[in-house]
């Protein structure tokens, strides 16, 4: 398959932007070649400017869990905008999606839109810093929650708790305030809520860890962080950013039966418009401005165009049995991969939850990010350049899950099961 055509562009974008890209991971670094340039998409699939076909796994990082170019989306986007793209008002509109989500969501009784998933969750993070009074928040390793500031920190060397920021550019005080502690830690966390909960405004976590592989907890686990929180008077966060509609209307709070404080949301709930939002209680949530204290506002937050996408991807996700099918589709598709792998004794594992699965090259299940063999990733790259050339499109790291959306049909899954154990081969070959 020729990149010709990608490669002119990206040579142009990168005169254009840094790296070529508007968000990192796009420019192909972990694996090979240039990235693609996408042109259409429609279904399961997209073309590239070079007018090669391929199956999406990638889904646009999550949103499209509908496939693209769904025909009802679409079409709520196009009626929508034939009377303007934002009014800088409250609109019906939003009244219908904020009617949607929270009638159909056990835990959620008032929500907030804007416009991303970072977006969200700094909000997030500053009402529970503004509802307690308190200021530091304790986030864990391998999870994911956007480019906060206070969160792009993981643990430092020594002492485990105390962070080291992972990007330039954001003060030592900001990193100060957050405590970073490993996944499945049972006994690290009580320690660090009985020493420090007069500090600790919350507790964030990706309740399905999907940012640093998939790596799933136990139900156990994430229940014990419910107890403690409420014992210690610390909120918990759930970032269902992408585990938000995901894994059902009720995302991981519905699949676990947790109920977090607060929520927070992105990727799915805008049907591939840049969309966010968080929610909670009645009582928590009144702490937002205007009815209190903490500010946060946004120009075309809630605008209805956007809007309009959110209600009509929503509306199909509550279908009946929409999230039963794809997780029997996708579980077909990933232990199909398993089987083939188990016969060849290739050591890595399939790893599926709902629509979401990911390629783990170790036998053992993992349960916290240092467990991820680095070697693992020359594999992933390599079957990354392999399925490219066989028109399989993954997204470009050995650390990002893949997404199955409704359009994939099971015919798609099934040849792109046989295609990828050839790839298996050449991998471990
Ligand atoms: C994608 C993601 C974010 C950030 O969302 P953006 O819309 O990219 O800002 C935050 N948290 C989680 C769990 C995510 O997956």
């Amino acid at each position: 398959m020729k990149r010709n055509n990608s490669q002119q562009l990206f040579d142009e974008a990168k005169l254009l932007f840094p790296g070529g890209v508007n968000s990192p991971v796009r420019a192909f670094k972990s694996v090979s070649g240039p990235p693609l340039f996408i042109k259409s998409g429609n279904g399961a699939h997209f073309i590239d400017e070079d007018d090669n076909t391929y199956l999406d796994f990638c889904c646009s990082w999550g949103p499209l869990i509908l496939g693209h170019n769904n025909d009802k989306i679409r079409e709520a986007i196009v009626k929508t905008v034939a009377n303007g793209t934002s009014f800088g008002t409250p609109t019906k509109l939003g009244n219908e999606i904020g009617r949607l989500i929270v009638e159909n969501h056990r835990y959620l009784e008032k929500i907030r839109f804007v416009s991303s998933g970072t977006e969200a969750v700094m909000s997030a993070i500053r009402l529970a810093r503004g509802y307690s009074g308190k200021n530091k928040i304790v986030k864990f390793e391998g999870c994911y929650h956007g480019h906060v500031d206070s969160l792009l920190v993981k643990a430092g060397s020594g002492l485990a708790t105390f962070g080291e920021s992972t990007s330039s550019g954001i003060p030592k005080s900001f990193v100060e305030e957050t405590l970073v502690l490993g996944l499945n830690d049972l006994a690290g966390f009580e320690k660090l809520l009985e020493e420090q909960h007069n500090d600790i405004a919350a507790v964030i976590i990706e309740p399905i860890p999907a940012n640093n592989g998939l790596l799933l907890q136990d139900q156990n686990y994430l229940v014990w962080l419910r107890t403690l929180c409420d014992k210690y008077g610390v909120l918990l966060i759930f970032d269902e950013v992408i585990s938000g509609f995901r894994v059902g209307f009720e995302g991981a709070s519905g699949y676990y039966s947790i109920q977090p404080d607060i929520i927070t949301f992105g990727k799915i709930v805008g049907g591939g418009m840049p969309v966010g939002a968080y929610g909670g209680s009645k009582e928590i949530m009144s702490h937002v401005a205007p009815d209190g204290p903490v500010y946060q506002a946004g120009t075309l937050s809630a605008n209805p165009v956007a809007m309009a996408a959110g209600i009509a991807v929503l509306k199909q996700l509550l279908e009946e049995d929409f999230y039963e099918n794809q997780h029997i589709k996708t579980k077909k598709f990933t232990d199909s991969i398993q089987r083939y792998a188990d016969e060849k004794e290739y050591p890595m594992h399939m790893v599926q939850i709902g629509s979401i699965f990911w390629f783990a090259f170790a036998q053992e299940r993992i349960f916290t990010a240092d467990q991820i063999d680095p070697q693992g990733m020359d594999k992933f790259k390599v079957m990354h350049h392999e399925l490219l050339h066989r028109g399989i499109y993954l997204g470009p790291s050995g650390y990002e899950v893949g997404f199955i959306s409704a359009a994939h049909t099971d015919e798609d899954l099934a040849d792109a099961a046989i295609t990828i154990c050839n790839v298996l081969d050449l991998v471990f070959g």
